[in-house]
């Protein structure tokens, strides 16, 4: 299966084996610390083998587990001087890893999150305390019934199911 994404200019689009190719592995998004890419402060990436080669490079691309410690900041596509963008590409390729069933748990947990609440983030009583003291209003879940519905529609949902079962 080939994978093709959108580019940075409309109209644009390579597959990942062209993006490689056009990467020139100077290593600028992952190096220049403090406006790179945070996950190259992991030790198991240095200058020779960078998180963003990592993932552009890999043999199974969508298999390889990094690509889920991707935050999505885009610093990678604003500091490249050559206008590749890793994000887009890891991006598409974690989309690829979910039709395969190779999902990460913690990601899965979150997405399980968003569906179950409408939120991101845990709604916790500490939080609820903290916008009643702030004088806001309290959070209400009412775009979950809403996003289970568009998860059922689309056959997401039940792709989520199948996951989890194979995941055990
Ligand atoms: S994505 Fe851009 S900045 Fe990063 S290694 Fe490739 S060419 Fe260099
Ligand atoms: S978008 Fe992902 S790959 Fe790019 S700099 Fe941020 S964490 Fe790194």
């Amino acid at each position: 299966m080939i994978l093709r994404v959108d580019y940075l200019e409309p109209d644009v689009s390579l597959t990942l084996r062209e993006a490689a190719e056009i990467c020139l592995m100077c290593g600028v998004c992952c190096v220049v610390r403090g406006h790179a890419c945070h996950v190259q402060y992991d030790d198991r990436f240095g200058p020779r083998q960078t998180y963003v080669y990592d993932c552009l490079g890999a043999e199974d691309p969508a298999g390889n587990p990094n690509i889920w410690l991707c935050v999505s900041c885009h610093k990678c596509e604003e500091i490249c001087p050559y206008e590749v963008s890793p994000l887009r590409f890891i991006e598409a390729l974690r989309a690829q890893a979910f039709q395969r069933g190779l999902i990460h748990p913690v990601m899965l947990g979150e997405v399980e999150q968003v569906l179950s609440t409408g939120y991101a983030f845990p709604l916790t009583p500490s939080a609820a305390r903290r916008r009643e003291e702030l004088g806001l209003e309290p959070i209400r879940a009412e775009a979950a019934d809403e996003l289970g519905r568009i998860a059922e529609a689309t056959g997401f949902a039940r792709k989520l199911r199948k996951i989890k079962e194979a995941q055990g």
